[in-house]
């Protein structure tokens, strides 16, 4: 949707003469967002292919596209996007699904998710998908995670692994089996074709829909992952309520796909400790800002409630979830955040550096990713204190990143350790 409503929006100025204000504003927040550093925790590899490469492994395979070339697809998936129609979405996942169904197929989707977000500037990243939806394909789901992890280990510049997701409205049995499958892979990376080792499977997952189909449905397969030490993230409290966050959190999630029904919480005295529970357990939120307009989780960007979140002390990230069919990217998310929302550039770095702390990758490719989002942070501190020297005193975007590390010390153990890594370098 951003992507494709900036570049009418391009062309049209290229016509119309001068930008308004709001335009530069805008292309100012977009400038911004590309220059950060990100951290990728939650995106669907079914969710984010590439056009291109969407309408060729269809004609590959034989299946008919719902549009003939980029432009009309793209249009497809904007008007799917904003039908309000769960049935509409689900077309789209059958449509990527029957694409990648094979082995080739599944490692290229890897790798070009994988350089995208390189390209973005991700210095980590975590992608995710549900094997066992391509058996029905003839493929084993054992094939599919060797396919994936191949193709994310074709672009090592991106330190990377894989979430394994279960459908959490299939039966338990079935995602008992995605558990074992998961396991399998824990810590292993591609054993055939080539390529290097990575870390192979990092984390668990229940994806799908939610209401109607708690963790608790699946209880099993979750006590299995945890005993085993493989790290769960959970969707949660995004169709259903706040209360699914923790209920997640107690079958050991240590992060959170959405979580942004928390701040219902939020405004309700009786269900305040919910949230002081989501600090103390140092929970992280993977949130989805576009995803959640378009499943109607919240109204609109300006009025998402990350900010809430974000100033009450959670630890929390921003991601795309299904780029492709939300027509978006992290970039654009953490620019839309910029022009709608009060949240800065300073607290976007925050975030990542959050995201990185939290992320199930190794130690090594933790720390790396935390120098180059420190060093990033250091390059921003001091073009604004250059800024505030040459222009008699604006620096605010340095004094707003001490001032957003400061509130997250005051109320999250979590943001506070974030926090005291962070202003270290400023
Ligand atoms: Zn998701």
């Amino acid at each position: 949707m951003a992507l494709t409503g900036s570049s009418i929006g391009g062309m049209d100025r290229a016509k119309a003469g001068p930008a308004p204000v709001v335009d530069q504003a805008a292309g100012d927040a977009a400038r911004r967002a590309a220059a950060l550093p990100k951290v990728v925790l939650h995106e669907h590899l079914d969710g984010a292919l590439r056009i291109d490469s969407l309408l060729a492994l269809l004609r590959e395979r034989g299946v008919e596209p719902p549009a003939r070339d980029a432009r009309t697809m793209a249009a497809w998936l904007d008007a799917n996007a904003h039908a309000g129609s769960l049935e509409r979405f689900l077309e789209g996942f059958a449509l990527t699904v029957a694409a990648m169904a094979s082995v080739d197929a599944l490692a290229r989707v890897a790798r070009e998710v994988a350089e995208d977000a390189l390209a973005e500037g991700a210095v980590l990243a975590e992608f995710r998908i549900a094997p066992l939806l391509f058996e029905a394909f003839g493929l084993s789901a054992d094939a599919v995670v060797e396919a994936l992890l191949d193709g994310l280990a074709r672009c090592p510049a991106l330190p990377s692994g894989l979430i394994v997701c279960a459908m959490r409205h299939l039966p338990p049995g079935e995602t008992l089996r995605a558990a074992r499958l998961a396991l399998r892979f824990a810590g292993r990376g591609p054993s055939g074709r080539g390529g290097p080792g990575g870390p192979g499977v990092v984390g668990f997952d229940l994806a799908g829909a939610e209401f109607g189909h708690p963790c608790s449905e699946h209880a099993e397969a979750l006590a299995l992952v945890r005993r085993a030490g493989l790290p769960m993230t959970l969707h949660a409290g995004e169709a259903d309520a706040a209360e699914r966050v923790l209920e997640a959190a107690r079958h050991g999630a240590r992060r959170i796909g959405h979580g942004v029904r928390l701040a219902d919480a939020l405004a309700d005295p009786e269900r305040r400790p919910l949230v002081d529970e989501v600090r103390a357990r140092g929970l992280h939120l993977e949130v989805c800002p576009t995803s959640n307009v378009h499943t109607g989780a919240a109204a609109s960007i300006a009025a998402h409630p990350i900010t809430a979140l974000w100033r009450a002390g959670v630890s929390l990230s921003v991601h795309t979830d299904n780029p492709l069919f939300s027509r978006t990217s992290t970039t654009a998310e953490m620019a839309a955040l910029m022009r709608e929302t009060p949240l800065t550039e300073a607290d976007l770095l925050a975030m990542t550096r959050q995201a990185a702390a939290a992320s199930f990758l190794g130690t090594s490719a933790r720390e790396q990713a935390l120098r180059r989002i420190d060093a990033a942070a250091e390059a921003m501190a001091s073009k604004a204190a250059r800024v505030g020297s040459d222009r008699g005193g604006d620096a605010r975007n340095a004094r707003d990143a001490r001032d957003t590390k400061g509130a997250q010390d005051a109320q999250a153990p979590e943001g506070a350790r974030t926090a005291e890594r962070a202003a270290s370098v400023r």
